[in-house]
């Protein structure tokens, strides 16, 4: 279990991926990722 970046709730399936700016871990859920919610990392990045 992870928590969310763009949700921030715990989700037990999510993708994860290092930021394209940052390298950091960026954490979504799969719900997040099929409604196609925004992230933002915290160096600022936002992303689809
Ligand atoms: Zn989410
Ligand atoms: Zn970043």
């Amino acid at each position: 279990m992870k928590r969310c970046l763009t949700c921030g709730r715990m989700a037990k399936d999510y993708a994860e991926f290092p930021c394209p700016d940052c390298s950091e871990k960026i954490v979504r859920c799969n719900h997040c990722r099929e409604i196609r919610n925004p992230y933002k990392c915290k160096c600022g990045f936002e992303g689809p």
